[in-house]
């Protein structure tokens, strides 16, 4: 395709570009361009409107050579193109359906890089209605009904009000109809398929939809099945069974902690040794032993291996302070907890 770069910015990267390409809006991404000219060649997918005159800025991404202003070529990544109509087309359907069977109309639309969202006003928490409106979706891509766009005369009737007054309609035959600058694919059937991903309540007012179509299932499909083969490279196993044994492992060890712990505490209290040292306790552990110790009044100073100590007993304030003359630091009631610095070797 032909085109023109109308302005290049070379401080802030960027350009105007005069082209039959789709510059972003309404919900739905850019294209993906790459513009050649004789001695350059840019590529962009992202675009920012200017605030105070509309003007559409193309952000260069990627860039060899100088930019000269004046004709170029212009190529579109047609997959794209392809992948975010898809996305746009269903969006449609959906929003119809779900305002005709149900009465949620739809308001906040996005198309991200992997998936897309609608915000369904009043929409209640019934997931068989989501299931409903996700067959009916698959049921009028698989009906092939054509896409038309034309330019309305203000007397069609649309799902959404429009003060524009000849808006670029695209019409569903018989599903929808609706003002929409975005773009669309030619018939339902090129949808190719659509699920949704989740379904989450936003707040009182809204449910926020996630869903995708046609040709990126196919990359959130494999996405998933690789993710899920590293896993069961790294469990060596059926992944359910795998996180089974290792919870249940997790109980079986947490079980012989608690018996070994009751070992340690037994011992530690029969004991008639006052200071431990480079235990290999957690502070948890250490406390709860010398919360033992001072409830048989018992004399009890545990370090371990990190410096970190618990001090319980009659005389506990007295081998705290023995501790502080070493520069540990700390406090407590009934158990004085702190940590004291570990000399360096
Ligand atoms: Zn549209």
């Amino acid at each position: 395709m032909k085109g023109k770069i109308l302005t290049y910015d070379s401080e802030r990267k960027m350009f105007q570009l005069e082209a039959d390409v789709y510059e972003g809006g309404g919900g739905q991404p850019a294209d993906r361009i790459r513009v050649a000219g004789p001695q350059f060649s840019i590529e962009s997918r992202t675009t920012v409107k200017s605030k105070e005159d509309g003007n559409v800025f193309w952000v260069i991404e990627k860039q060899e050579g100088d930019v000269v202003k004046g004709d170029v070529d212009v190529f579109i990544d047609e997959l794209w193109r392809l992948e975010v109509s898809q996305q746009h087309t269903a969006q449609h359907i959906f929003s119809a359906l779900a305002e005709d069977l149900y009465g949620w109309p739809s308001e906040g639309f996005s198309i991200f890089d992997d998936d897309s969202k609608i915000e369904l006003l009043g929409a209640d928490d019934d997931m068989t209605k989501y299931e409903q409106l996700e067959k009916r979706v698959n049921e009028v891509i698989a009906e092939r009904i054509p896409v038309h766009i034309y330019e309305g005369d203000g007397t069609e009737h649309l799902r959404k009000p429009t003060k524009v007054l000849h808006p670029r309609i695209v019409d569903i035959e018989g599903i929808d109809k609706c003002a929409c600058g975005g773009t669309h694919v030619q018939n339902t059937a090129d949808i190719g398929g659509f699920a949704l991903l989740k379904v989450e309540r936003k707040n009182t007012r809204y449910v926020r939809v996630i869903f995708a179509s046609g040709l990126r299932l196919g990359r959130i499909a494999k996405k998933y099945v690789t993710k899920e083969q590293q896993l069961k490279n790294i469990l060596s196993g059926d992944i359910k069974e795998r996180i089974q044994q290792i919870l249940d492992q997790k109980r079986q060890l947490e079980y012989d902690k608690k018996n070994l712990l009751e070992m340690i505490k037994q011992y530690i209290s029969e004991s008639s040794q006052v200071r431990w040292q480079n235990l290999p306790l957690d502070m948890q552990s250490m406390k709860q032993i010398a919360s033992y110790c001072g409830e048989i009044e018992k004399n009890i100073v545990l370090i371990n291996e990190e410096g970190y100590f618990a001090i319980a007993g009659p005389d506990s304030d007295t081998y705290f302070q023995e501790l502080r003359e070493q520069g540990a630091n700390g406090g407590g009631k009934g158990v004085i907890t702190g940590k004291i610095p570990l000399s360096n070797g």
